[in-house]
């Protein structure tokens, strides 16, 4: 097997725990979370387990900064700017949406760490952020593009061996159920699932994207990802499990299924859910449990990803209630 760079400063293994106010409420199955919302970098979320094998790239390369670009509340530039702080490496984010006069959650923490900003629009961020890299380059500098998400075939490494760590975790679950926008967790689960002999089924809940376009994306994404093992392993559309049922209000519109989904998990657990992305997907699942597309005898397994410091985002902690 080929070398594989990887840092650590993820807090690994993350816990598996049991939801049993939740699953009694909802009549079962059995559920179960995976807390990746506790691995640690700035307040955790699934880009750190990505991040350890993207940094190391970027090491590898002699980078001294990191580029990348999301929304405003983008938690995977929070998590991307905390790692470049950890590491000596500057970092600038393009961010779409307007400067805020006072910024909140995922933006305040950007600045805390010492990012700078580039604002844009949704239209104009792929330019932007092109633009943005090239003038860097220009001046010098040896940036290290980290891609929407962290979803590179390198990213998805992370949870490759995420799946691994769920396997020895001996959890029982016959389904993993979690969400998917820039697919590099969900082609990271899917490979793991095939090398480390997963026998459940992996169900990404669509944040996003419509379905074959996200099936498509993940089987490629898994396919590249795979080659870093020194093999390339085929995956096509149709095995990869895509719900495209709960993303019709556009990314980050707050609905009442995922207004539920965070009232419903913080009343009978404890456990806070972020409004764009667990909460989407959480719905997704209360629903699916609703409409009896489990077993009673399952056990689902909801990943968490991590994100509830949106919930203190202006927007967010406005409507939430
Ligand atoms: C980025 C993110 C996701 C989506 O992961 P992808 O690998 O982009 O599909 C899910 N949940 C949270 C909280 C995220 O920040």
């Amino acid at each position: 097997m080929p070398k594989i760079s990887r840092l650590n400063f993820a807090h690994l293994p993350t816990p598996v725990e049991a939801l049993d106010r939740l699953s009694e409420e909802l009549g079962r199955p059995k559920i179960l979370v995976k807390r990746d919302d506790q691995t640690g970098l700035a307040t955790g979320g699934n880009k750190a387990r990505k991040l350890e094998f993207l940094v190391a790239e970027a090491r590898d390369q002699h980078a001294d900064m990191l580029i990348s670009a999301g929304a405003l509340q983008s938690n995977h530039c929070r998590q991307t700017a905390a790692a470049a702080a950890r590491f000596g490496l500057d970092c600038t984010l393009v961010l779409s949406g307007d400067p805020p006069e006072h910024p909140t959650a995922n933006l305040l923490l950007d600045k805390l760490f010492g990012a700078q900003i580039v604002y844009t629009d949704r239209i104009h961020r792929d330019d932007v952020l092109q633009q943005t890299y090239d003038d860097i380059k220009k001046q010098g500098r040896a940036p290290y593009l980290v891609p929407y998400g962290g979803s590179s075939p390198t990213g998805a490494l992370g949870y490759a061996f995420a799946m691994e760590e769920l396997v020895s975790q001996n959890t029982g679950a016959d389904w993993v159920v979690f969400p998917s926008s820039s697919g590099g967790t969900q082609a990271g689960l899917v490979l793991g699932a095939r090398m480390f002999g997963f026998k459940g089924r992996v169900l990404g809940i669509s944040i996003d994207e419509p379905q074959r376009h996200l099936q498509e994306h993940v089987a490629r994404l898994a396919s590249e990802a795979s080659e870093k093992f020194g093999k390339r392993n085929l995956f096509v559309a149709d095995e990869v499990m895509v719900n495209a049922g709960y993303c019709t209000a556009g990314y980050g519109v707050l609905t009442e299924l995922e207004r539920e989904a965070v009232h419903l998990f913080a009343r009978t657990e404890g456990l806070l859910l972020d409004p764009v992305y667990t909460g989407r997907a959480a719905g997704g699942m209360i629903d699916l449990i609703r409409k009896g597309f489990f077993k009673k005898d399952e056990t689902v397994l909801f990943w968490h990803t991590g994100g509830s410091t949106a919930l203190f985002a202006e927007q967010y902690s406005r409507d939430i209630l």
